[in-house]
């Protein structure tokens, strides 16, 4: 008798991954540990070389489902070392008062971590196994996915190659290459949304021995109606501060045109923060404004040639701190249907978007959601339990 209990046979293939970001180089581990050989194609330089140029990090809320999947592939120890945990929220009102609110009970809690340093650590432990290969300036400009072809332009030497593969998991995020290929695919579903908020990466700095100026172990927020500002802790003391704010209107982006008009703007609505910014003005002219978009497509697979995971297939809003940790679950998820399906790639990824579909759904709705809870709600103390802890 067949022992169902046993994962089902699968079989050694070559496999390939376009985007070595964070779902990606994650993936790559999870397929060589059943090992497969797998090459994973990046349009960006290695961010580990000297000389990388990039922007300032953002800082990213790990929770349980993007643990597991680190646990899944047993590097829970590496990354545990490079975040630190958040145990509830800290609200600053405009005069300087705190409140909180757990995220959990005892000791639950959100974990920040450094995108670009868990990026780097994951390609670190993806390069360390054998069975990955890792290229990097590789971008992808197109899949023929009849003929299972990929075009790919060398960012060095800006000379363009096509290369053949067998499978093809598509991680290359919100703007992702391989979704574009099939969108051009009868009856694939697309959706893209825009908020008309953006936001702005800035920065607290450490104080004078490399302490926290503000709370370590918690998310930070300064919720203000329309528009709200976060911050995240990181391991240098310094926090890592988003502001998200509308593009347009009488408080937005487009209104602070000059560093005074942002100075003042900061004194009047974040005033317990601003001399934590020494480099306000310059970092907010400096650094660039994102925007916020919602992907929603269907169907994510190809055949049994080519499947989205991550961004790719669910990009989101982040107010409610999950895009990663979606993407990471969607690798927990393809890894258990290797498990259960061996080598019946065409029922793997018909499971995967079949169960993964509805979550992500869900997950963009809530996304949706949390910014106005964030921006709106959590200030108002008829709508939740407040502590107030102390007020300067
Ligand atoms: P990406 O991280 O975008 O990686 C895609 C990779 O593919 C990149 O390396 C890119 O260079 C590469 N690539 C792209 N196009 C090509 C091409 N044509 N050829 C080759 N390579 C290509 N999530 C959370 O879970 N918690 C949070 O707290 C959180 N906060 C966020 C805050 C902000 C402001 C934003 C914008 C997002 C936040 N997210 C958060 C979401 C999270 O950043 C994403 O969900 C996550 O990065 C998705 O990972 P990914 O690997 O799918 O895509």
């Amino acid at each position: 008798m067949a022992d169902f209990s046993a994962p089902a046979a699968t079989s050694v293939e070559p496999l390939t991954i376009m985007g070595a970001g964070l779902v990606g180089s994650l993936l790559s581990l999870y397929l060589a540990q059943r090992g497969h050989e797998v090459t994973v194609y990046e349009r960006r330089a290695d961010p580990r070389k000297a000389g990388f140029v990039e922007g300032r990090s953002i800082n990213l809320a790990l929770s349980d489902r993007g643990w597991r999947a680190l646990e899944g592939v047993g590097i829970g120890d590496e990354i545990r070392r490079v975040a630190i945990p958040m145990y509830r929220r800290v609200m600053h009102d405009q005069q300087g008062n705190l409140t909180t609110q757990p995220y959990g009970q005892d000791n639950q809690a959100i974990y920040s971590v450094s995108r670009a340093g868990l990026n780097r650590t994951l390609l670190d432990l993806a390069e360390a196994d054998p069975r990955v290969h890792l290229r990097f300036n590789q971008q992808c400009l197109g899949v023929d996915l009849r003929e299972r072809q990929l075009e790919l332009r060398d960012a060095e030497t800006g000379q363009r190659a096509t290369h053949a593969f067998r499978r093809l998991f598509g991680t290359d995020g919100a703007y992702s290459a391989v979704r574009a290929a099939m969108q051009r695919t009868d009856r694939f579903n697309y959706s893209q949304s825009y908020l008309d908020y953006g936001y702005k990466e800035l920065n607290i700095e450490p104080g004078p021995g490399g302490e926290w100026l503000l709370e370590k172990n918690a998310l930070h927020i300064w919720p203000r109606g329309q528009y709200m500002m976060i911050a995240l802790p990181n391991l240098d003391g310094s926090f890592n501060c988003t502001l998200f704010f509308p593009f347009e209107g009488e408080k937005s982006f487009a209104a602070l045109q000059t560093p005074a008009q942002v100075q003042a703007f900061f004194e009047e609505v974040f005033p317990d923060v601003v001399p934590l910014m020494p480099d306000l003005t310059q970092e907010y002219f400096q650094n660039p404004t994102g925007s916020l978009v919602t992907v929603r497509c269907f169907p994510w697979a190809f055949d049994d040639d080519v499947v989205l995971l991550g961004d790719a297939s669910h990009a989101i809003v982040p107010f409610y701190g999950q895009g990663m940790n979606a993407g990471f679950e969607d690798c927990t998820v393809l890894n258990e249907l290797l498990d259960q399906y061996g080598t019946d790639w065409h029922a793997i990824f018909e499971q995967f978007q079949q169960q993964r579909k509805p979550n992500a759904d869900a997950m963009a709705e809530l996304a949706l959601y949390n910014f106005e809870e964030m921006r709106d709600r959590v200030a108002d103390p008829r709508f939740l339990l407040q502590k107030k802890i102390e007020s300067k």
